[in-house]
């Protein structure tokens, strides 16, 4: 071939290539995301996380339905490997970009999921906000598998917040619509949630007929762990009317498929269950064994109500021994468990009346401003004929006025009231987790746009378990009490101070660059010594982590180079400030 000809053919082939390019891009996109999605489904969550690590990096040539697919798989990783948070980051950015462009079936997606995520994190507020938001998208979207998703949250919610009335509401209308798509494994998780409902409003009769049909819909789904659940179920109800022996074959079932499948949570109901049987059946030496390696996981998960009932049966086994000393104990750890309890059911009870709150109110004030609108129409026309009804449209206008004016005022002061109290740590008065991390995202978008520098810092308390167990719950909440307010003294409105965990706290502390924030830290720290050798009651030490905001930095990028440094801090000796590199290694 002649060079020309040569050429002639190399610019043909490469105008072709121009123009295939895109299409065979989009197409071998299209397949590794669908790879993603069957690993995410199928596998380890790291497994999909390879697939969506080289996804996120053609983020820029992916169409928005695309771009969705890849961020709602990726946020869903984020919260399996706990960094619950980060995980809802993605969701709202993706809401805020692209909200608009995707099908309703693809925001309905990405709402389920951050009500997912979000009802995990018992951030009740937004878990109210995404359901709404789900529940109005329903008539937009014709998969009733979708549906059944967007219900069978909401009845969790629910259930979470003491409503069960709702809670069995939306559980119904799940299972309806999961039969509706003709999805067993919808429908297995839904008929789940209702005997849970069922349960939690007492309808035994009911919550056995429904667990007996989620054996068969169940095992069709393949769904081990489930069916397992549901065999437990059985196995109670069984216990509680007496029938021990069918009892013991459901519970010994279900436990030997938690450990089978090594669902650590699922292991440590049915020993508990287990335990509750052998107890019924006379065995007590078992049962007391089966209680007493209870305790520490439970105090772990804070699965503060259960704690509470096997204290009680401990105390009463005690009792029947003659150890009184031992019995005690047993009741004085029952209170406890059952206070955390009720604190932990309260500000759940408390966020969810909010949310609540604020939905209705704004749908009073709605209601109102349109009769507002109405009787302004009215006084419109009234002027034009100079009739007694000018003088009625007035007196109208100005009354609904004024029950505007009442309503909006009470309703206001009421709502402080409780944005307050849903908002900060009962122990200690800070924001409370999702309160400081609210905040610090809108004090990072601030810097990001005035170009200032910020640096966030985590600082845990050192051995605070062994803290607790040689001085009591009742000093460790003192020092938490005294750490926060030093902190409140030392940062006060220059910062943003929170608990975030247990014995957790963070500071956002903005328009300071690491050698500033350093400082500050440092004087902190000065100030704990001094109370410690002041007052022996606070003998505590902390470690801090902290990182300085890069430029671009999302919120939960920030925090992971904080938690890594912390998590330094701790190894390489605890009592000390670690920070991390920019780059985060
Ligand atoms: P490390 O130095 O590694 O941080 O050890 P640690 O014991 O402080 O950490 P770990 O996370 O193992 O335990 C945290 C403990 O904090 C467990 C729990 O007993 C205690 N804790 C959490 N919340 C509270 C609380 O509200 N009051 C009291 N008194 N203790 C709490
Ligand atoms: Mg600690
Ligand atoms: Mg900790």
């Amino acid at each position: 071939m002649s060079t020309r000809l040569l050429r002639a053919a190399l610019a043909i082939g490469l105008c072709l290539l121009q123009i295939a390019a895109p299409a065979a891009a989009q197409e071998d996109l299209d397949f590794e995301i669908e790879r993603a999605d069957q690993l995410s489904r199928t596998a380890p969550w790291q497994e999909s996380q390879r697939v969506i690590d080289r996804l996120l990096e053609r983020l820029e040539q992916a169409e928005p339905d695309q771009r969705a697919k890849i961020l709602i798989l990726y946020a869903r990783n984020l919260a399996i490997a706990g960094d619950e948070a980060g995980g809802l980051e993605v969701l709202k950015e993706l809401h805020e970009q692209t909200g608009s462009e995707l099908s309703a079936e693809r925001r309905l997606r990405a709402l389920n999921l951050a009500a997912n995520i979000a009802v995990n994190m018992e951030d009740f507020e937004q878990t109210f906000g995404f359901l709404g938001q789900g529940l109005s998208l329903h008539s937009e979207v014709d998969d009733p598998g979708l549906r059944s998703e967007t219900f069978s949250l909401a009845a969790f919610f629910h259930s979470q917040a003491g409503e069960i009335p709702l809670a069995l509401d939306y559980s119904w209308r799940a299972v309806a619509s999961a039969r509706e798509a003709g999805d067993v494994s919808n429908e297995c998780a839904a008929l789940q949630r209702l005997a849970l409902s069922q349960q939690a409003a007492e309808q035994d009769q009911a919550q056995a007929e429904t667990l007996v049909e989620a054996l068969t819909v169940c095992e069709q789904a393949g769904f081990r762990v489930v069916l397992a659940t549901v065999k437990l179920g059985l196995g109670d109800l069984a216990r509680r009317t007496g029938d021990l022996e069918q009892a013991g074959e459901q519970i010994e079932a279900g436990l030997a498929v938690m450990e089978e499948a090594g669902f650590h949570t699922g292991i440590l109901s049915a020993r508990r269950d287990l335990g509750f049987l052998r107890q019924d059946q006379g065995r007590i030496d078992e049962a007391e064994r089966l209680y007493l390696d209870l305790v520490d996981p439970f105090v772990e998960l804070g699965y503060w109500m259960d704690l509470a009932e096997l204290h009680r049966r401990l105390a009463g086994i005690a009792v029947d021994r003659g150890e009184l000393a031992r019995a005690i104990e047993h009741y004085d750890a029952r209170i406890y468990a059952r206070e955390r309890h009720l604190n932990a059911e309260r500000s759940r009870r408390l966020t969810y009346l909010q949310a609540e709150f604020d939905a209705h109110r704004r749908e009073q004030e709605i209601a109102l401003l349109e009769e507002r609108n109405q009787v302004m129409m009215l006084e419109r026309e009234a002027r034009a004929r100079q009739t007694l009804l000018y003088v009625f449209g007035t007196v109208a206008l100005a009354a609904i006025g004024l029950l505007l004016l009442v309503l909006l005022l009470r309703t206001r002061a009421e709502r402080r009231k409780f944005r307050r109290l849903a908002e900060t740590d009962g122990l200690t008065g800070l924001n409370n987790h999702s309160r400081f991390f609210d905040l610090a995202r809108a004090a990072i978008t601030e810097a990001h746009q005035s170009g200032q520098n910020a640096v966030l810092v985590y600082a845990d308390i050192d051995h605070f378990k062994r803290f607790n167990d040689e001085h009591g719950h009742d000093l460790g909440d003192e020092v938490l009490r005294r750490v926060g307010s030093r902190l409140r003294e030392r940062f006060g409105s220059s910062a943003v101070v929170g608990r975030i965990g247990g014995e957790e706290f963070a500071v956002l502390l903005p328009g300071r660059n690491l050698e500033q924030a350093v400082a500050e830290i440092d004087g902190f720290r000065r100030r704990i010594d001094e109370v410690r050798s002041a007052d022996r009651k606070l003998k505590v030490t902390l470690s801090f982590g902290m990182a300085q905001l890069q430029p671009g930095d999302r919120l939960s990028v920030l925090r992971q180079r904080v938690d890594r440094a912390l998590y330094q801090a701790k190894t390489s000796g605890r009592d000390q400030l670690v920070l991390a590199s920019p780059t985060g290694t």
